[in-house]
């Protein structure tokens, strides 16, 4: 209604003061003189432009939100809580430049998503192989420099170890890992909390562990990842041994002949997210550049 009022206003302004040659005449003193400003200004509740919203702003560009997970997101995940046929496969210590890529085709076979935890050195050493696991629709997470153990570093070189990782990945692929493996699971609260609150990762660990890097043989390691599988587990492998590829096509069929579903780590979290209370915050996976794929949702 306002609207109206005020276009009213307008139209009759404008056009009496387009007529050529008619100009008011002067005001005499006394005269009361229509106040001209009146019909300029907007009434005071007519629809002005809207004032920008910072928190509007925030939520539509994911990519300002900030770098510190939210309360309610947990510092550490082994598995998640969730009543769906899902789990994450997680590969540790690579790239390697046979075993990695004889994986990718595994995973690319059957259409599965996986994550990679990345030894820096390594994605340093076989940047183009980074760039497919990305290319392939995987996710990175970050597996340290040279793979010590954080709990016996300071905190400067664990912020050392992270930040060289993440880069040679960002190097390789123009992608930032978001999430953190510690090598050998040696993590404790003074690490955690520095890596969360600095890097803003969750650590990742793991519910099922084969063992593989013993090498027990094939069908060692596929029963007990296909025994071990639960909804919410993640499972951990390590992709730089060639008897543990041999193990993943018949632990993966399996495991999607149980009905389960392959996600990735950040996938298998939105999940758990996702049957949090409303205004919990998720944080989203931040991808930086535009030359990786998304990751599939
Ligand atoms: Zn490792």
């Amino acid at each position: 209604m306002y609207l109206s009022i005020w276009f009213g206003i307008m139209v009759s302004t404008q056009s009496g003061c387009s007529i050529p040659g008619k100009s008011a005449p002067p005001p005499y003193a006394g005269q009361i003189q229509a106040p001209a400003t009146v019909a300029v200004a907007p009434p005071p509740s007519a629809p002005a432009q809207p004032r920008p919203n910072p928190m509007a702003r925030r939520l539509n560009e994911p990519t300002n939100m900030p770098s510190v997970p939210p309360a309610g997101a947990r510092l550490s995940y082994s598995s998640i809580q969730t009543d769906q046929m899902v789990t994450a496969m997680t590969f540790d210590d690579g790239p390697h430049p046979s075993n990695t890529p004889r994986l990718l085709k595994i995973l690319r076979d059957r259409n599965i998503k996986g994550t990679f935890f990345l030894v820096g050195k390594n994605a340093k050493a076989y940047p183009a192989l980074v760039r497919q696991i990305i290319a392939e629709g995987h996710e990175i997470g970050n597996h340290t420099w040279t793979h010590g153990s954080l709990t016996s570093m300071s905190d400067d070189q664990i912020r050392k170890e992270l930040k060289m990782s993440a880069d040679a990945v960002y190097e390789a692929a123009g992608y930032r890992p978001q999430t953190i493996r510690p090598p050998y699971g040696a993590v404790n609260a003074r690490v955690k909390d520095l890596i969360f609150t600095e890097f803003g990762y969750p650590t990742i660990m793991w519910s099922v562990d084969p063992q593989d890097w013993r090498r027990p043989g094939v069908s060692v390691v596929t029963s007990r990842l296909v025994n071990g599988v639960r909804p919410g587990s993640i499972l951990l492998v390590h992709d730089i041994h060639a008897p543990t590829i041999d193990a993943m096509p018949g632990t993966l069929d399996q495991i999607l002949a149980k009905g389960y579903r392959f996600v990735t780590v950040s996938q298998l979290m939105n999940i758990e997210k996702a049957s949090m209370p409303v205004g919990v915050l998720v944080r989203p996976a931040n991808v930086v550049g535009a030359d990786p794929e998304p990751l599939p949702q």
